[in-house]
C-alpha cells in the first residue's frame, strides 16, 4: 500500500483528541483524570537545519559561523582522517573517538571540552561517534553539529543517544530534550564506505513506520515528548515506500561509488525521514528486539540496522500483520541484503534459552516494546522471533528457487 492509500485508512483522530493514558504494569491504558490533565499534546520535533548533498561537508566552516561558534571541538572518528582531508576550521580542537558511546568515553570527551573552553561540538562519524558528541554537547547546553559520515542509523537527526558499556551491551537511552542545531550529509563521503552501512541504515529505517503505526495506537509519548503529529506518521510512512522503491536501486549505484538520484533519496530516507520519524512517531517492539539481542554475544558483530531489520520481521509476527505486508517486507529485505533470519546476525543453531534471554531483555519495565497496543510478555517474544527466523528462511529458499515445501504429514 503507498502513502495516499496509506493516508486515507490512518486513524486521524489519534494523536490530537485522544484520552491521555498512561500505561500500567500489564501494559493496559489508564485514563488520567488526577490533578486535571487534559488532551495529550502532540510534539514534533527536528533539528535546526537540514544539509545533504555531494562536497556539503564543505559548508561545516560555514554553518559553524551561524551559530556563532569559534572555537568549536570536533570528535572524529579516527579511521576517517584520510576521508576527510583538511577540515579547515578556523579554532578547531580536534578528539579522536575512542570507539564507544560509553559513559566513560562521553566523561572524557566532555572533560577535554571544559578544558579547551569549547563553545560549540561537531560530531564527524558513525551513530556512536554522534551520539557522544550529543551527550557532550547537550548537558554543557553547547551548539551542536553532526556529520555523519555513514547512513547506517537514524540517530544523526535525533535527541537522544543510545548509551552501551564498554563491551558493547545496550545500557541505556539518554534524553537531551534538545535536537542538534544542524546536520550536514555528504552523499560522497556516505558512498565512499562500504555500502554495508548503507544497507544497515535501510534495515533500521525499515522499523520506523511500523513502529511509529503500533505507538501511536496507544498514543504513549513518543520520544518528543507528545503524542505523535500526522507529520511524524506521514514522514515514516514516506520513509517506508521510499526505501522499498529505490533500496535496491540505491545499493547498486552505491557499489559502484555513484550518487545517483536513488542513492540520495535513500540516505535523506535513512537519516532525515527515519530519524523524524520515529523521534516524534515512537518506537515499540522492533527497537526492543534489537536491544535484547545485543544481550548474546553472537550478535556483536552485527550493525544495529541489521538487527532492527529482524527485529522489525518479528515485530510483524507478533502483530498479526497481513502475510502479503509480512512477504513484501521479507522479501525486500532478501533482495536489498538484509537479515531474515537468526542464521543471518550470528545466531545460527542457537538455543531457546537464549533466545528468552534475548525476549527478557527486550521486555523489561521501560523498554519501547510496552508501547504495542497490547499486553508483550517474553515468551510471545521468543515465539515471534522463531517464526519470523522460520518465514525468512522460507522465502530464501523460494526467492533462491529451491522449492523447500514442507513432506506429507504422517
Ligand atoms: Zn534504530
Amino acid at each position: 500500500m503507498r502513502l495516499a492509500d496509506e493516508l486515507r485508512n490512518m486513524d486521524h483522530s489519534l494523536p490530537a483528541f485522544g484520552k491521555p493514558g498512561e500505561r500500567d504494569r500489564d501494559g493496559e491504558i489508564e485514563e488520567m483524570t488526577e490533578n486535571g490533565a487534559g488532551p495529550a499534546a502532540t510534539v514534533f520535533a527536528a533539528p535546526g537545519r537540514y544539509v545533504q548533498g555531494r562536497g556539503a561537508i564543505s559548508g561545516l566552516g560555514e554553518e559553524l559561523k551561524r551559530l556563532g561558534s569559534e572555537k568549536p571541538l570536533i570528535l572524529r572518528d579516527g579511521a576517517l582522517v584520510e576521508i576527510l582531508g583538511d577540515l579547515s576550521v578556523q579554532g578547531a580542537v580536534t578528539v579522536d573517538f575512542g570507539g564507544e558511546c560509553s559513559p566513560e568515553e562521553i566523561d572524557r570527551v566532555a572533560g577535554r571540552a571544559r578544558d579547551e573552553g569549547a563553545d560549540a561540538i561537531v560530531g564527524i562519524g558513525g551513530g556512536k561517534t554522534i551520539d557522544t558528541a550529543k551527550a557532550v554537547a547537550h548537558p554543557a547546553n553547547l551548539p551542536l553539529i553532526i556529520v555523519p559520515t555513514i547512513a547506517s542509523t537514524d540517530a544523526p537527526t535525533s535527541s537522544l543517544s543510545v548509551v552501551y558499556d564498554e563491551e558493547g551491551a545496550f545500557k541505556e537511552y539518554r534524553f537531551f530534550g534538545r535536537n542538534p542545531d544542524a546536520v550536514v550529509v555528504d552523499t560522497e563521503i556516505i558512498v565512499g564506505a562500504p555500502v554495508r552501512f548503507l544497507i544497515a541504515g535501510i534495515g533500521d529505517g525499515l522499523s520506523t513506520y511500523f513502529e511509529a503505526d503500533a505507538s501511536s495506537k496507544t498514543r504513549t509519548p513518543a520520544m518528543a515528548g507528545g503524542a505523535p503529529t500526522l507529520a511524524a506518521l506521514t514522514l515514516a510512512r514516506l520513509c517506508y515506500d521510499t526505501l522499498l522503491e529505490h533500496g535496491l536501486a540505491a545499493r547498486l549505484a552505491a557499489e559502484q561509488g555513484a550518487v545517483t538520484p536513488a542513492v540520495e533519496k535513500v540516505i535523506e530516507a535513512n537519516t532525515l525521514l527515519s530519524g523524524l520519524g520515529f523521534e516524534s512517531g515512537g518506537l515499540a517492539a522492533a527497537h526492543s528486539v534489537h536491544n535484547g539481542l545485543t544481550a548474546l554475544e553472537g550478535t556483536h558483530h552485527y550493525w544495529h540496522g541489521e538487527k532492527v531489520a529482524f527485529g522489525t520481521i518479528s515485530m510483524l509476527m507478533l502483530e498479526e500483520r497481513p502475510t502479503a505486508e509480512v512477504e513484501e517486507l521479507v522479501d525486500f529485505c532478501l533482495e536489498v541484503g538484509l537479515p531474515v533470519a537468526l542464521e543471518d546476525i550470528g545466531l545460527d543453531g542457537v538455543e531457546r534459552e537464549e533466545l528468552e534471554k534475548v525476549a527478557e531483555a527486550a521486555c523489561v519495565e521501560g523498554e519501547t516494546i510496552h508501547n504495542m497496543p497490547f499486553s508483550v510478555h517474553p515468551q510471545m517474544v521468543v515465539d515471534a522471533m522463531l517464526a519470523a527466523d522460520a518465514l525468512g528462511r522460507q522465502r530464501r529458499a523460494l526467492l533462491a528457487g529451491e522449492a523447500r515445501l514442507p513432506a506429507v504429514a504422517t
